[in-house]
């Protein structure tokens, strides 16, 4: 029987190539794999600045760093979502504010985040979740409104858009991710974009240990880290988003073959639906249970015997224990959240599926809602 894991890279032979080069050339950290990177991909979103890091997670920390957050602040953000968006809030000493998500997208619910607002609130860090954009004409009009600053996870977003407009491109910084489940990989890797310069010369600095623009070897400035990308991931990336939009086409053709053989089902399940002014860059494919008295996880356990890996898609942020404790959000705060986090869960979701894997893993599913 087929084993069908959750999510799989696709590795070419030219990525292999563009790597290899990397290490025969001895030059493996500061070299200009990562500037050529940058520059691609800054072309690729449509905007002016971008600046390459270890992880989406330090480009989530340098964003909130570079919009001046720390103590005493609040940032309004989203329960349903990887729990590294709030962490980064914590990792700068504010107060991460939940509000609830709107059921079309599984993104901040634009109708319910003026009621959280207050004197300390200082920014929006809106999450665009499962590869489709937030609901951004709205965010971004309260935002002004209230002079926050806007800052978007689109670690799981890479392409996708809003109203013809790429995501990331709407607030003060947006951040991408290339671990190897999202839609392209640099192994570990992250990105920060911009198109404000003073942003991209802090995020330039802090990745560097706080060194001045001009890079004088002891010179440091601020207080940094080293959240640099390196020269390997960088030509990685290089080779990988030359590929992206057909990535993308791959994925969309894949999700597609689901919706057709996971239509039947619909009394047991409801399949990604898109949400208006939005096109989708189909990070993994979630299914909601609807069915009466459906136990998710059970669900999970079976499709597991029957060769089909598949996940609880997401817990919401506000249950985790050290969410839950220091922050005092208790069950039933965010019951859209909730409720998906009770009943989503993630399919195998990859290039290299077949129109024929999409079917068997259908029959599969089919055989265990059945029970
Ligand atoms: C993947 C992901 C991140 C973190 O990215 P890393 O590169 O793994 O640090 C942050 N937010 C969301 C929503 C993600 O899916």
């Amino acid at each position: 029987m087929k084993y069908y894991p959750l999510a799989k890279p696709r590795i070419t032979a030219r990525d292999k190539k563009y790597v290899l080069e990397v290490l025969n050339s001895g030059v493996l950290s500061g070299g200009e794999k990562t500037r050529i990177f940058e520059k691609k991909f800054a072309e690729f979103i449509g905007i002016k600045y971008a600046c390459a890091l270890a992880s989406g997670t330090a480009g989530l920390h340098l964003a909130l760093l570079a919009a001046g957050l720390g103590p005493g602040d609040e940032v309004i953000t989203s329960p349903f979502s990887f729990v590294a968006s709030a962490n980064a809030v914590l990792y700068v000493g504010a107060r991460p504010v939940f509000v609830d998500i709107e059921p079309a997208s599984y993104a901040l619910d634009p109708a319910q985040i003026e009621k959280r607002i207050t004197a300390r609130t200082k920014a929006i860090l809106v999450v665009h979740i499962f590869g489709q954009s937030a609901e951004m004409k709205h965010i971004v009009s309260i935002a002004r409104k209230y002079n926050l600053v806007v800052i978007e996870d689109a670690c799981e977003a890479i392409g996708a858009s809003y109203r013809g407009r790429k995501a990331g491109t709407f607030g003060q910084s947006a951040v991408f991710s290339f671990y190897p489940n999202k839609q392209i990989t640099t192994g570990e890797g992250g990105m920060l974009v911009t198109n404000n310069r003073k942003v991209w010369e802090f995020c330039s600095s802090a990745r560097n240990q706080g060194r001045t623009s001009d890079m004088r070897w002891l010179d440091h400035v601020r207080l940094g880290y080293n959240y640099r990308m390196d020269e390997m991931s960088s030509a990685l990336g290089i080779a990988q988003i030359t590929r992206l939009p057909q990535i993308i086409q791959e994925r969309e053709k894949i999700a597609g073959w689901y919706e057709k053989y996971l239509r039947p089902y619909g009394g047991f399940i409801r399949v990604p639906q898109a949400a208006p002014h939005r096109t989708h860059s189909w990070f993994v494919y979630v299914i909601e249970i609807v069915k009466p008295g459906a136990d998710r996880d059970r669900i999970i356990k079976f499709l597991q015997r029957l060769g089909v890996s598949a996940k609880a898609y997401l817990p919401s942020i506000h249950l985790l224990d050290f969410y839950h404790s220091g922050f005092h959000y208790r069950k039933g705060d965010f019951p859209v959240s909730e409720r998906l986090s009770a009943r989503t869960l993630a399919l195998p979701f990859y290039n290299d599926l077949k129109e024929a894997d999409v079917k068997e893993i259908g029959h599969r599913l089919l055989r265990v809602l059945r029970v």
